[in-house]
């Protein structure tokens, strides 16, 4: 395996380890019917998403293709599918459980490395661009204040956010 433990090394299978996750309860009720498919967004304009795939995949324990592929990273967090399972999955809530298990791993998209690292110097996810500022000031907006960083980092070391880092992709 080329990346971390597998699905059954920490005592538990990938199915127990997700479903012990907060949001991720509800996985293995999924029958399989497809209509979290066919309500996606995503799904509609791009082959490379299909929320009943990640939640079969989930359900075989298949770890390594989740964890480190691209397709978890593309749902768009609409509820649509949650709010349809007629199984009462919260899909978006296991997409949620599934990527924090992906971070533990590593496994972070290069735009969530950016705003984890403008997070923490900033207090800001999408840095403040003068033409951000100019455009606020014009619909009468005020100025933003800057993030209280004292407590914002305390939060950030208490949670454990601070230790997360994405590691090399292998080649
Ligand atoms: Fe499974 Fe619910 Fe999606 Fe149907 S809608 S495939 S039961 S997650």
């Amino acid at each position: 395996m080329a990346h971390g433990k597998t699905a059954k090394s920490s005592g538990k299978t990938f199915l127990e380890e997700v479903r012990h996750m907060l949001g991720g309860e509800t996985l293995a009720s999924c029958y399989q019917c497809g209509t979290c498919a066919s309500s996606c967004p995503v799904a509609r304009v791009s082959e490379r998403f299909n929320p009943r795939e990640v939640i079969r995949q989930s359900l075989l324990g298949e770890k390594e293709e989740i964890l480190f592929g691209d397709a978890l990273w593309l749902c768009c967090s609409c509820y649509n599918c949650q709010e349809r399972c007629p199984q009462k999955v919260e899909i978006a809530d296991v997409f949620y459980a599934l990527r924090n298990l992906a971070i533990r791993e590593g496994k972070m998209p290069n735009i969530y490395s950016e705003f984890s690292a403008g997070l923490m110097s900033e207090g800001k996810i999408v840095p403040m661009s003068k033409f951000l500022e100019k455009k606020r000031a014009d619909y009468g907006l005020p100025p933003l204040k800057p993030a209280n960083m004292d407590t914002l980092r305390k939060i950030l070391s208490a949670t454990g956010f601070d230790k997360l880092k994405k590691k090399e992709e292998p080649q």
